[in-house]
């Protein structure tokens, strides 16, 4: 593999950046767009109302502005799915998402301290040697550590063998697969992503919303359920709470500390479909409660099995993602060297 001399010095340079910054707050599920070239539907759209609608786009520069008002220091950032056009020709859905991952790469560049660039392929859309083709350029010219994929939105199975072919290329160049991991479709049930993540038991993968993703209260249940006990018995996953009910989200944090997997759990907003101030602002509320231990409600804290002390507040909200980005940025770094 041939990394980029770009690629080289951004991901030496998060590596100190972030090594410099702990305790920072972290927005571990972001989503940008490039407002001045953006699909005409959506331009008409948001000409027409200031209302949100799903997946509403949003520049890095919005971003920041939602990033001080939610006192959240950095995001990882990937483009917004719902903003990038496709037609029924591979070439030029490749090129469509292509621009958006060069819109990351470009905003990240522009503002190094706040944004933490992630890339996005698509073995649908794309098929597998475009979708596979993106990756290299993802890790190995704009240098990002970890790159998603999407089978609910695309109505492809997650562990169906084009995913596959794409996930073994990230871990071929050192980096961190991600997944829309929800119970929104049948695309991505426990046992899919849990098959993925065994392929290659040394890599972390990533699962983004934790089996929440917009699914129905009852419908998430068990995907919820689930995934508190995956995260327990395989040791490589690690979970994005975004997009989640707060319920749901609570019992994952204590059960994370309860069975000492807490370190591969982190806050996200999954903004725009999400908002940051709300998330970020609940979930700090949330975790000062848990630290009060016996004055909570749950029996698990008012007995004191489980202790939420400062340390873990502070991974959940940070540390942890920030953690996993200085090692993805390792791992990229000394597989091509
Ligand atoms: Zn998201």
């Amino acid at each position: 593999m041939v990394l980029s001399a770009t690629a080289r010095d951004l991901l030496t340079d998060r590596i100190s950046r972030l090594g410099d910054t702990p305790g920072a707050t972290i927005d571990a599920d972001t989503h940008i767009t490039d407002l001045e070239s953006l699909r005409p539907d959506f331009a008409e759209r948001m000409a027409a109302t200031p209302d949100y609608f799903h997946g509403r786009p949003i520049s890095a520069e919005l971003l920041l502005n939602e990033m001080a008002m939610a006192g959240v220091d950095m995001a990882l950032v990937w483009q917004n799915p719902s903003a990038t056009a496709y037609g029924d020709d591979r070439q030029q859905d490749y090129a469509a998402l292509l621009a958006a991952n060069a819109y990351v790469f470009e905003s990240s560049s522009r503002f190094p301290g706040k944004l933490l660039p992630a890339g996005w392929t698509d073995p649908k859309a794309l098929g597998v040697d475009l979708a596979r083709q993106l990756i290299d350029v993802c890790v190995e010219e704009f240098g990002f550590p970890v790159v998603k994929m999407n089978p609910a939105q695309n109505a492809f199975p997650i562990d169906s063998e084009a995913v596959l072919a794409c996930v073994d290329r990230i871990v071929e160049l050192g980096a961190v697969p991600a997944f829309h991991y929800g119970a929104d479709t049948e695309f991505t049930p426990p046992e899919g992503f849990a098959s993925v993540a065994a392929r290659h038991p040394a890599q972390m993968i990533i699962g983004v919303h934790m089996g929440g993703g917009g699914a129905g209260y009852v419908e998430a249940e068990q995907h919820a359920q689930a995934s508190r006990k995956m995260i327990n018995d395989l040791g490589n996953v690690f979970f994005i709470e975004s997009a989640k009910r707060d319920t749901h989200i609570e019992s994952d944090f204590i059960c994370a500390v309860e069975n000492g997997s807490w370190r591969r759990t982190a806050v996200g907003s999954d903004a725009p479909y999400g908002r940051m101030t709300w998330n970020f602002g609940g979930s700090k509320a949330m975790l000062a409660s848990l630290s009060e231990g016996s004055a909570h409600t749950d029996p698990r804290l008012e007995s004191g099995a489980v202790v939420v002390t400062r340390e873990v507040v502070g991974g959940f909200l940070g540390d942890n993602i920030r953690a996993l980005m200085i090692e993805a940025c390792r791992s990229v770094l000394d597989t091509a060297s």
